[in-house]
């Protein structure tokens, strides 16, 4: 297992960049072109990835591919062997695991925890199946994974898996075609996770602290589908906290950096794979894209218990309530709080009656797509037309922001090389 030099402390001065690695490459240039922050083009590059550009919903034909993007197959999905030490039930290390004991590639570029800070990401290729058991569970925070991918092709790994978020898997798509053309990538394999709400490991640590006297024993964190935050302690106790009840208003307006509050992708639309939690009903949820994703799964065999993804409650009501804060705190006026007295009750409630499911799921990426437009709109109006794609606009189109003429997307440049 090899791993990266570089800390956060190096991070790149570019003001929206989540140090995903290019920037530290021999060719930095390239993030011009293969930035998710700059002008990214999603139907193009679905295109490239998956053979299609998403198909968007008709009256005739619904569809879910809005919302999460192209897709072969949707699951509810465990293992039937849970693996210790993983966020949910290892799916996403399983499936490296596979791919590497198989022999379907000589490496997989991915995270394992800092050795001086579980919280804080590093960036390490893999080598061997054994070694995936140390890169399991979630990290808060960037490093640079995209930096590690051609010193691994010079050392003759020819044939990746990369497990990534979606700022990162964008500017990895924008530039397979030219690492396969003149670094001699052979095949690529990308197992991506859905993301939102992630900030710098320092600022991460801040939050630990409102949760607890002694944070440094805190393990294990999750924002769960039941609205509900689960911590465990390194003492193997676990606490579940409502969402409604955690100490968001104390945390610093920056907390969330703009690039984590406007990015576009929340479901990694151009992975072949995609394991999240969001649609998964206290399970995990599973995304297939394309053959080389169906492909992962298969290698799990009958370790892989998969169900149909099912859906229950409405959203609409919850994402309008959501708009409403949001415009409100960008409009500097205080967000409306419900009365310390309802809490308990509206949180019993809201797993019991509110969205769940995909109807969770759509209400997520709801939220993050409205979030985008009214940051965007206040923090950095120009970089709305050549960031937010069309299907960010459908999606807030719903509550009421509509695409205004200046903000039609300008064509994106071809990808580098
Ligand atoms: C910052 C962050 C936010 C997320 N938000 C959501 C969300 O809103 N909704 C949702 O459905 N899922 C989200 N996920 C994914 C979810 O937390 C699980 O990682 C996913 O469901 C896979 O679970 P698993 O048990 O299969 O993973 P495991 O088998 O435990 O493997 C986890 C993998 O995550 C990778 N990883 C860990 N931290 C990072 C990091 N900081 N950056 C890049 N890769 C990392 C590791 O390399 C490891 O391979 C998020 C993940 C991250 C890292
Ligand atoms: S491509 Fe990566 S390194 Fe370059 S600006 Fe974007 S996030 Fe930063
Ligand atoms: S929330 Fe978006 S910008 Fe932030 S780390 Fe996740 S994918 Fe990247």
């Amino acid at each position: 297992m090899t791993q990266a030099p570089e800390t956060e402390a190096s991070l790149p001065l570019r003001k929206l960049c989540t140090d995903c690695g290019l920037s530290r490459t021999a060719e930095p240039q390239r993030c011009g072109q293969a930035c998710q922050f700059i002008r990214p083009d999603y139907p193009r590059m679905e295109r490239q990835v998956h053979g299609r550009a998403r198909f968007l919903p008709s009256a005739q034909t619904p569809t879910d591919e809005l919302h999460f993007g192209p897709l072969q197959a949707m699951w509810q999905a465990r293992l039937r062997a849970p693996l210790p030490g993983a966020q949910w039930t290892g799916i996403t290390t399983r499936i490296a695991e596979r791919l590497l004991d198989s022999g379907s590639v000589d490496a997989v570029i991915c995270m394992r925890p800092h050795p001086d800070d579980r919280w804080r990401p590093q960036a390490v290729v893999v080598t061997r199946a054994q070694d995936m058991a140390a890169c399991r569970g979630m990290r808060m925070g960037y490093a640079p994974l995209l930096s590690q991918i051609e010193p691994a092709l010079q050392r003759g790994l020819r044939r990746l898996a990369v497990i990534g978020i979606p700022c990162q898997v964008y500017p990895l798509r924008a530039i397979e075609d030219q690492l396969r053309r003149e670094h001699g990538l052979q095949s690529l394999y990308v197992i991506g996770l859905p993301c939102s709400d992630n900030t710098h490991t320092e600022r991460f640590h801040e939050f630990l602290a409102l949760l607890s006297p002694e944070p440094q024993r805190i393990a294990y964190l999750e924002f769960r589908a039941d609205y509900r935050v689960e911590i465990r302690t390194d003492d193997g106790r676990q606490r579940l906290i409502p969402f409604l009840q955690l100490p968001l208003s104390d945390l610093p307006a920056d907390f969330f950096p703009t690039t984590c509050r406007t990015c576009v992708d929340y479901t990694n639309a151009l992975a072949d794979v995609t394991v999240g939690y969001m649609g998964g009903r206290g399970e995990q949820w599973v995304l297939v894209r394309n053959a080389r994703g169906q492909h992962m799964l298969d290698l799990l065999g009958d370790e892989l218990l998969l169900t149909p993804p099912s859906s229950a409650g409405r959203r609409t009501g919850a994402v309008r309530g959501f708009l409403a804060n949001l415009q409100r705190a960008a409009g500097g006026l205080p967000i409306r709080r419900m009365p310390a007295w309802a809490r308990p009750l509206v949180g019993w409630l809201m797993p019991r009656i509110g969205p769940r499911g995909l109807e969770f799921a759509r209400a997520r990426v709801e939220m993050k797509a409205l979030e985008t437009l009214v940051h965007l709109r206040r923090d950095m109006p120009a970089r709305v037309r050549s960031m937010v794609p069309e299907h960010v606009f459908r999606l807030a189109r719903a509550y009421g922001l509509v695409q205004a003429p200046h903000e039609r997307p300008a064509k994106a440049p071809p990808p580098p090389g």
